[in-house]
């Protein structure tokens, strides 16, 4: 941070949402009910969420304004026209299909690009991603280094992909069976790591040498350009605009979920730059989303995501929101809950194996944890754990446990005060200095790849 530009809040707050703090018993009773898993709570029974950055950013007046002027005209819009204009200004790309989500233009990119049999290789796929990958018979590929996978390394580009690992996939099954390339910025089922732009353009050169596309992920490209601006070399000056643009301009084009650094509560996007592509992409997203000049949104969606990856740039609310996230993760680090280092861009991870030392992982450390904060203090955290990822091996059936067991803490954009952040902070304090006590769980209900969405569990 330079002395000239000292941390400061870049916003106040026009509009307030009500929400209040059950009292404990009513809290016990809640997630009693809800199967001790939060996905089922009632919204209403939470004090601060922090499930999810995705779509729950609060909008700025701009964006409210903005909705006011949508044009909801089915084909040619001005919004369309406004919305085409900032993310061309953005990203440098020629042509750009509006999706409803960021999962669409996946579901739009892969089942254009990907043929059975095919390799997609990605820093690290997020799970939307992975399932489209899968679902067009393509074989999901995560290329990361490996320091991403240890918790305590620290490294300022952790979501890095691995060029040595990239080489030998183009080596092993030839160019010709891997149709795109993609990276994810930051890199979320890391831990909202960042990745550099020396290996973003490393990543391109290889790629573009077999003449295979590269595609940027790029749902929290603000994020990551803030990082490059804050922790790589020569890029000090530079905006996270001119930043974001260097990093567009070395792929061939992105898939977009807005409800991250959109600041939008619904939207998303894909770009690119060929017109073959383009073509057989709009053909599809006729199929699937809509008119190309709307996409399964709403002209007005359209204004408000225009706006929203504007501000999603500024400085000093980059600056504002990473440190929201480290003010947590500092807070959460001095009352000795051990977290996954370094902090990344949305969220802080809690590393549950060290925080509940006595739990093996067939008892949920990680949910144990959710649990705990909601307990303590209304606090809604999501489990990316066992819960999640542990599946019965095929051939033995024996459980196979994911390397990281974490409870995640994602924060909102916009929304929370550092008073909720100090809330948070003493939960997790308060529920360190009881550790030994807390017990873990038994799934006794839910299946299967999805089945954190709905499961149930008993206390042990
Ligand atoms: C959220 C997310 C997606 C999927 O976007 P949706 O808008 O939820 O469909 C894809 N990639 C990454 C990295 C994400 O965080």
């Amino acid at each position: 941070m330079s002395e000239a530009e000292p941390a400061y809040k870049p916003y106040k707050i026009k509009a307030v949402e009500p929400i209040r703090l059950l009292p404990r018993a009513e809290r016990e009773r809640a997630i009693h009910a809800a199967g001790y898993n939060v996905f089922r709570l009632a919204a209403q029974d939470v004090y601060i969420d922090l499930l999810t950055d995705s779509g729950t950013g609060a909008m700025s007046q701009a964006q409210w304004s903005a909705l006011l002027s949508g044009d909801e005209s089915y084909a040619g819009s001005r919004s369309y026209a406004r919305f085409r204009q900032t993310v061309a200004d953005i990203t440098g790309y020629t042509y750009f299909l509006p999706t409803h989500q960021g999962r669409a233009a996946e579901n739009i990119l892969f089942s254009t690009l990907v043929k059975p049999g095919d390799w997609v290789p990605n820093n690290m796929h997020f799970d939307t991603t992975r399932a489209h990958v899968l679902h067009n018979g393509g074989r999901p590929l995560d290329l990361v280094i490996e320091a991403a996978y240890d918790p305590e390394a620290q490294l300022p580009f952790k979501g890095e992909l691995d060029i040595a690992k990239l080489e030998r996939l183009i080596a092993e099954h030839g160019p010709e069976r891997i149709p795109l390339v993609m990276l994810t910025l930051t890199n979320n089922s890391g831990g909202g790591q960042p990745v550099s732009l020396s290996n973003i353009r490393a990543v391109s050169e290889l790629a573009h040498r077999y003449e295979i596309p590269l595609f940027l992920d790029a749902a929290r490209f603000a994020e990551n350009a803030y990082f490059i601006k804050e922790r790589e070399p020569g890029y000090a000056d530079k905006s996270p605009l001119e930043i974001a643009r260097a990093c567009f301009a070395l792929a061939d084009g992105c898939t977009m979920s807005a409800k991250k650094d959109g600041i939008v509560n619904i939207g998303g996007f894909l770009a690119m730059n060929d017109p073959q592509l383009y073509q057989r992409a709009s053909e599809a997203l006729i199929l699937m989303e809509g008119f190309p000049t709307y996409g399964g949104l709403a002209g007005r969606d359209l204004d408000a995501m225009a706006v929203g990856l504007r501000e999603a740039l500024d400085e000093a609310y980059l600056r504002d929101r990473i440190g929201q996230v480290r003010y947590l993760a500092q807070g959460l680090k001095a009352a000795g809950v051990p977290l996954i280092e370094p902090i990344g861009g949305h969220a802080v991870y809690i590393d549950a194996k060290r925080f509940f030392v006595h739990l093996p992982q067939s008892a949920f450390p990680a949910q144990a944890l959710v649990v705990e904060l909601y307990l303590e203090g209304g606090v809604r955290a999501v489990e990316v754990g066992s819960v999640m990822f542990a599946h019965p091996e095929e051939e033995s059936g024996k459980m196979v446990y994911p390397r990281l067991e974490m409870t995640r803490l994602a924060l909102p954009r916009r929304v929370y005060t550092r008073e909720h952040l100090d809330a948070v902070i003493a939960a997790g304090a308060a529920i360190r200095a009881r550790s030994e006590q807390v017990s873990g769980f038994k799934l006794i209900e839910g299946s299967g790849p999805l089945r954190h969405f709905t499961a149930r569990f008993e206390p042990l």
